[in-house]
């Protein structure tokens, strides 16, 4: 059966199913076949058409840890249909586009200890994931000195769009393993990682590792202590930014609510911006936090289940 991409009404790449009608606009040059091949397809998300990414992935799913991972801001990834919000391929590279190094980061943490992680498939300038979506910070216009000129003037219809494309599956996917873990009568240990630009607003980073917490002091008070008795490490504790900041969303929503443990996590981007260096500093990172998630979740840290990387 053959699937033909259509503009629907909003631009965006839509598929419908099953009834053959009239090629309409055709984003994909296949204007040269009949109207009677023309079969399209109904995307379970708006904004996302055939050959796009899925708007999250689960990284090891079936890992026996009591702990999830996740990273809100995996990927620098748009739809074809989004234009990348009219930016220009070199802002892709950058910090504003996605966590560089954070995604390799949260798949080595979660082959060491053998926990799954739930990763988002999207750029955080299409909608980030770590923000409330009351008010506007979800839909960011400037980051870091670079305009979003696709987010300038973003109405309603748009935002609930990409909300329902990109915000919700997300976070309906770390819903679904939390209630795996519920099944099992698990309360597991919530870590979410990120990683940080070095220099933001023209300040100079100098730790390496920051620790974001809040009320929950278990895992963020000792990860502190045992970053801080490293050689050669730097530790910022709600450093960079505050985990008590008041528009953030991953972890209040998912973690906090349920009183699960929690911490979230920045490295700096220098030093895992390749994969040499991710597996270094997520090593170093579980050294530090494998004792605390025994104490605090059970992880079960004999021979076996941690795996040394
Ligand atoms: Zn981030």
């Amino acid at each position: 059966m053959t699937r033909v991409p259509t503009l629907c009404r909003h631009g965006t790449t839509r598929f419908e199913q099953g009834i053959p009608e009239p090629l309409t606009l055709n984003v994909h040059s296949t204007s040269h076949l009949l109207a009677d091949e023309a079969v399209t397809v109904e995307s379970a998300y708006p904004l996302i058409g055939p050959g796009d990414p899925e708007p999250y992935s689960v990284y090891n799913p079936e890992g026996k840890a009591p702990v999830l991972l996740v990273c809100d801001h995996a990927s620098k990834a748009f739809p074809r249909a989004m234009n990348q919000l009219g930016l220009a391929d070199w802002v892709l590279e950058k910090h504003v586009a996605c966590d560089i190094g954070a995604a390799a980061v949260t798949r080595y943490l979660s082959d060491r200890f053998d926990a799954p992680a739930v990763l988002a498939g999207y750029s955080r300038l299409i909608v980030d994931l770590n923000r409330k979506l009351e008010g506007e910070s979800a839909f960011v216009k400037v980051s870091d000195g670079i305009a979003v000129p696709g987010n300038m003037d973003i109405g309603e219809e748009e935002k609930a769009e990409r909300v329902a494309s990109f915000f919700e599956p997300y976070h309906g996917a770390i819903t679904e393993q939390l209630q795996r873990f519920q099944q099992r009568g698990i309360q597991p240990a919530f870590i979410s990682v990120h990683t940080c630009t070095p220099v933001f607003n023209q300040v100079v980073r100098q730790m390496h590792i920051g620790v974001m917490w809040d009320q929950d002091a278990r895992i963020p008070v000792p990860l502190i202590r045992n970053l801080a008795a490293m050689d050669g490490v730097c530790v910022g504790d709600n450093e960079p930014y505050s985990g008590r900041h008041p528009h953030d969303f991953t972890i209040d929503h998912h973690a906090e609510r349920d009183e699960l443990p929690c911490v979230g996590i920045e490295v700096r981007q220098d030093l895992v911006s390749d994969d040499a260096g991710a597996h270094k500093w997520a090593n170093i990172l579980a050294d530090a936090l494998e004792a605390v998630l025994s104490d605090v979740v059970g992880l079960d840290t004999g021979p076996g289940p941690v795996n040394k990387l």
